[in-house]
């Protein structure tokens, strides 16, 4: 487990972050879409995509590079932990956070294994098994489709403003085009940048847009 988590898995969602406190920030996107391996090599320099202005309380003033926190990932060449930069408002004192595009908050698989599953298990049939990765638990492919199906619905709605909705048997059905056509990273960078929209819909306790309805002020040390 990286530093940084406070909580073991939940035992329902086999490896997958505790709620809500595993990441007490707000979560923007870092504009970076490429491999893991490179999202390294640019994480460094503070100055590169630090935000101009606060997502929280929209103070004009550029956010302070607070730190970093780390977080696991798992992607199809990948099983290790990451940092994600986080920054802080002088003016109301919380942090942001900046999640890498191919990441989604409080899943620990990136947002292409996720697609690949989905996309494996719904759209051509396949079994658990052979949708997941090889050693991937199958509740983890359970819950990601109980998550998707309830979701379907709204995802499709809030896609269509990106392309037309295409005639399908089911909202399932039609997200999973929709999601294709456009690409699972760009309409992930849509919904959750534009919309705070999460493609497996946020959990319960953050609904709607992913944040806590009181957020406590950051750390001044540490
Ligand atoms: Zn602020």
């Amino acid at each position: 487990m990286c530093a940084g988590e406070f909580h073991p898995s939940r035992p329902e969602q086999p490896r997958e972050f505790a709620l809500p406190e595993a990441y007490p920030t707000m979560q923007i996107l870092y504009p970076f879409a490429g491999p893991v391996a490179e999202y390294f090599t640019q994480l460094d320099n503070p100055d590169r995509y630090r935000p101009d202005q606060c997502p929280q309380c929209q103070a004009k003033q550029p956010l302070t590079a607070h730190g970093f926190y780390t977080r696991t990932l798992i992607d199809s060449a990948f099983d290790g932990c990451i940092r994600v930069r986080r920054y802080l408002c002088e003016v109301c004192r919380r942090t942001v956070s900046l999640l890498p595009e191919f990441a989604l908050p409080y899943l620990r698989s990136s947002v292409t294994v996720i697609a690949l599953f989905l996309m494996a298990r719904l759209f051509l049939g396949k079994t658990l098994k052979e949708a997941l990765l090889p050693a991937a638990p199958y509740q983890r492919g359970q819950s990601w489709v109980r998550r998707f199906r309830a979701h379907a619905e709204s995802l499709s709605a809030a896609l269509s403003a990106l392309i037309p909705p295409p005639p399908a048997p089911d909202f399932v059905a039609r997200a999973l085009t929709m999601l294709h056509t456009t690409g699972w990273i760009p309409a992930h960078r849509f919904l959750f940048a534009g919309l705070r929209h999460h493609l497996l819909g946020w959990p319960g306790s953050l609904i709607p847009d992913g944040r806590r309805v009181t957020i406590p002020p950051a750390a001044t040390t540490g």
